[in-house]
């Protein structure tokens, strides 16, 4: 049902379940302000298409917030600032004329907490992106896209029987794939997942690390994780943050992930990497 290479169904697949290709995201001289305050001083980092890069860096250093300056979601928040810029394949994010709906579309978001909706069945989980970006699918389609968003998911063998329960009756693990299966349905071209696998046990973790692999394949993954293992196992390219006592957070060193663990050149990133703070 997936095409290998999207696009290449002989003729097509629907478009409701075509999947997106992975985009190239690149942050250039990212600033980000809460009032007065700045958290992020002129961060740029180049996400490559097809891969998954892993954000890592203590706590309050500004992940989070960068991750959620890449979808827009920076912009609800009453008190922020932004400068700088955000490409999507050299496209800007923060282009007035884009659609902020087409933004969110592209680029989805996977939080720590697993966040279904609850009382909602699995399939309609699934399917809720749908109504907020207007996309119009028949009844086929949409069986179609639900099956394909759960096969990517890592989790249609455990729910196919079960499409009608509610979401909210999965194990943890289970509901984190769900909410993947759920972003997945919008054909993004890139998923944000902020500590996904925080809240959850070591084999949901080891699965969903799996799904991220696979993703990858096709589309552009951007984790963030205390987990030095697993930014290890699962990302090629990695970010180091870091924010100094009283200072914004910056990238302190980026690169191939192999290399950053096993040569870093910076005092800090070997420090950290080594948990030694
Ligand atoms: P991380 O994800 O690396 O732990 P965050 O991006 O959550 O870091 O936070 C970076 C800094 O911004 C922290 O000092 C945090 O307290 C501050 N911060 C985060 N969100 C808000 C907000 N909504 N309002 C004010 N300050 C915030
Ligand atoms: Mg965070």
């Amino acid at each position: 049902v997936i095409p290998a290479v999207p696009g290449e169904v002989p003729g097509g697949a629907p478009a409701a379940y075509r999947v997106a290709a992975g985009g190239e995201l690149e942050a250039r001289e990212v600033s980000a302000w809460f009032g007065e305050r700045l958290v992020l001083d002129r961060v740029s980092l180049t996400m490559p298409a097809r891969s998954v890069t892993a954000l890592i860096g203590p706590s309050g250093c500004g992940k989070s917030t960068f991750l959620r300056i890449l979808n827009r979601m920076h912009e609800l928040v009453p008190s922020a600032a932004l400068a700088g810029e955000v490409l999507l394949d050299g496209e800007d994010v923060y282009d007035p004329r884009r659609k902020l709906t087409d933004a969110r579309r592209s680029i989805g978001m996977v939080f720590q907490k697993p966040n279904p909706f609850p009382a909602m069945s699995i399939r309609e989980n699934v399917l809720a992106g749908l109504r907020l970006t207007g996309t119009k699918a028949s009844r086929a389609e949409k069986d179609e896209l639900v099956e394909s968003s759960l096969v990517r998911a890592g989790l249609w063998t455990e729910v196919r029987d079960r499409l009608s329960a509610p979401g909210g009756g999965l194990s943890g693990g289970q509901q984190q794939r769900l909410c993947i299966a759920r972003s997945l349905a919008v054909r993004p071209e890139v998923l944000l997942m902020d500590e996904p696998c925080s809240a959850l046990d070591p084999t949901s973790t080891r699965v969903i690390e799996e799904t991220m692999t696979e993703l990858a394949r096709e589309i552009t993954i951007v984790i963030v994780t205390h987990n030095m293992q697993q930014a290890r196992r699962v990302s090629q390219t990695c970010a180091f943050f870091l924010a100094a006592q009283g200072t914004p957070g910056v990238i302190v060193e980026h690169g191939d992930t192999d290399a950053m663990f096993s040569t870093p050149r910076d005092q800090r990133t070997s420090d950290y990497v080594n948990g030694r703070f």
